[in-house]
């Protein structure tokens, strides 16, 4: 469904979800428009990846709502939100080890049309040409770094609109983080949004156009990225919510 210029893509309002009844996002409001880099920080066990797991479908909305494109999702499931167009790269790059590499990216294209799949698998693999000259290789014979790579490239064939990323870095070198977050820059030139989780503070702020920090499940800051000072304000953000138990969402735009 086509959507005003300034509209968000990604329009997250008063979410509420956890595990049965471990109730960890509290009313979380966060927008993401297109071409837009999001990136979603916090302490351990803020609710990032439950914040993903509930936008992408696979844990209920109990309370608030999941507008993406102007369609409601919350509680529509994975698969159709995968079908709106929301690519979720889970945390550890889970790939099917044993599979090829072009196998894996086979498996990410399962219900495109059967003629479109081989290109969008080059197409994919043409972001990251040390996994595009391994195709024919299983998952297990690639280093961490490029199984990483690997796991993004099973959600760029899907062609997303959005692309959520939780902790692409884990476990790599500096130079593979690059590597990968050069490609999160890149997309953005093609219309593609990105919302990443990282704990990497300051290479997530240097990709990102705004920042969301999150503590016990709920937004405690929202900030452009070229906010000044914002390291110590995100210090604050999570310090202050710890402080004073729970805070209401602070906004720092720079003056
Ligand atoms: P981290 O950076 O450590 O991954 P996070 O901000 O992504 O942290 P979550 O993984 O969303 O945090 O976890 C939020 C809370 O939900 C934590 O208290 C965690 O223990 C709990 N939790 C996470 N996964 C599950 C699960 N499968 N079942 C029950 N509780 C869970």
């Amino acid at each position: 469904m086509p959507i005003s210029a300034d509209a968000p893509l990604l329009d997250v309002n008063g979410l509420a979800s956890g595990y049965g009844k471990l109730r960890v996002l509290h009313g979380v409001d966060l927008t993401v428009r297109s071409g837009e880099i999001v990136a979603l920080l916090g302490p351990n066990g803020a609710g990032k990846t439950t914040l993903l797991r509930a936008v992408s479908g696979l844990l209920p909305c109990d309370a608030g709502s999941v507008q993406f494109g102007g369609r409601a999702l919350g509680n529509t499931g994975a698969r159709e939100t995968a079908r709106a167009g929301i690519a979720h790269v889970i945390e550890g790059h889970r790939i099917f080890t044993q599979q090829t590499v072009a196998d894996n990216l086979l498996l990410a294209a399962y219900d495109l049309p059967r003629g479109e799949r081989a290109s969008r698998i080059e197409e994919a693999l043409s972001w990251f040409p040390e996994i595009a000259a391994k195709r024919h290789d299983r998952g297990s014979s690639l280093s961490g770094g490029q199984q990483q790579m690997l796991a993004v490239a099973q959600g760029l064939v899907r062609r997303p609109r959005l692309l959520m990323l939780d902790e692409p870095s884990a476990g790599l070198s500096p130079v593979l983080v690059d590597r990968v977050l050069g490609v999160v820059t890149r997309l953005r030139d093609t219309g593609t949004a990105v919302l990443l989780v990282e704990q990497l503070i300051e290479k997530a702020v240097a990709v990102a156009d705004r920042v969301y920090a999150l503590a016990q499940g709920l937004v405690v800051l929202e900030a452009p990225a070229s906010t000044p000072d914002l390291a110590h304000q995100l210090e604050r953000a999570y310090f202050g919510h710890r402080e004073g138990g729970r805070t209401p969402a602070v906004l720092a735009p720079p003056t």
